[in-house]
């Protein structure tokens, strides 16, 4: 059986006190309320790592991920941040490949076999994000252009290593723009991405894999989406950042 995930992505949003808030809100609303087979990830900014996680303590099913890490181990890199410092501070995750890093900072595929391999090497779990352009999918090519985005960046890896990774769909044309896919887009390119890593690493290990959706969830469209066979949860931006949208996005 996969894991059923929710993600909060807080992108570079909230300064301390809000963070607080907003993660004693939600860790309140958890212990209530929290379906005990939903897997919840809070992915703050860096600097509120430490205190996001003392705030977690042992809320059980509530773990806390990083939105990104250095591809090198450790050393004169002003400005990074390991892998290994993230572990250090109680991170079980890490979100890889974020289309903003992608477009904005220059992320290529093959640097993200980089830093995945970092994160895997200090145990951390990746949440590995791929999605395509409106371009893309106005020309029809969108299945295709994923499924390239996987096989440069993670066709590398054992089928150990395969099976610790999350990955997230997050069609780019979807993220922060309140136009959500529909549940039968988001199935459609779930299942033909489960079937991408079966044609490379079998059935089973593509059966186990937790591919999750992003792009525009909010708690009015949440439960048509993840309701399809092969929508194992959600990456979520704009409303994590609300306790109760996020809270009401798990249930
Ligand atoms: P959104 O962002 O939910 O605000 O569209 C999703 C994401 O970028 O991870």
């Amino acid at each position: 059986m996969r894991k059923k995930i929710v993600a909060g992505n807080w992108k570079m949003n909230l300064n301390f006190e809000d963070g607080q808030k907003l993660t004693s809100e939600i860790v309140n609303m958890l212990k209530d309320e929290n379906d005990k087979d939903v897997t919840v990830v809070l992915n703050p900014p860096f600097v509120h790592l430490y205190p996001v996680k003392k705030l977690i303590g042992n809320t059980p099913n509530l773990f806390l991920g990083a939105q990104n890490c250095s591809d090198k181990g450790s050393g004169a890199f002003t400005g990074e941040v390991s892998a290994s410092m993230l572990a250090s501070f109680g991170a079980d995750y890490v979100i890889l490949g974020h289309s903003e890093r992608r477009e904005y900072f220059g992320e290529s595929n093959e640097l993200l076999t980089t830093k995945t391999r970092q994160a895997l090497e200090n145990g951390l779990t990746p949440i590995f994000c791929c999605g395509e352009p409106l371009e893309i999918r106005e020309a029809g090519t969108h299945e295709a252009y994923v499924k390239n985005q996987l096989t440069e960046s993670l066709f590398g890896f054992s089928d150990e290593e395969i099976s610790k990774i999350v990955i997230a769909y997050e069609p780019i044309w979807a993220i922060g723009t309140g136009k959500t896919a529909s549940s039968d887009q988001a199935q459609d390119m779930h299942a033909a991405l489960r079937a991408h890593f079966a044609s490379k690493y079998g059935q089973i290990i593509a059966d186990n894999l937790s591919i999750l959706y992003g792009g525009s969830c909010n708690p009015g469209n949440a439960k048509d989406i993840f309701s399809k066979a092969d929508v194992d949860g959600g990456l979520i931006g704009g409303a994590s950042l609300k306790s109760r949208d996020f809270v009401d996005i798990i249930k």
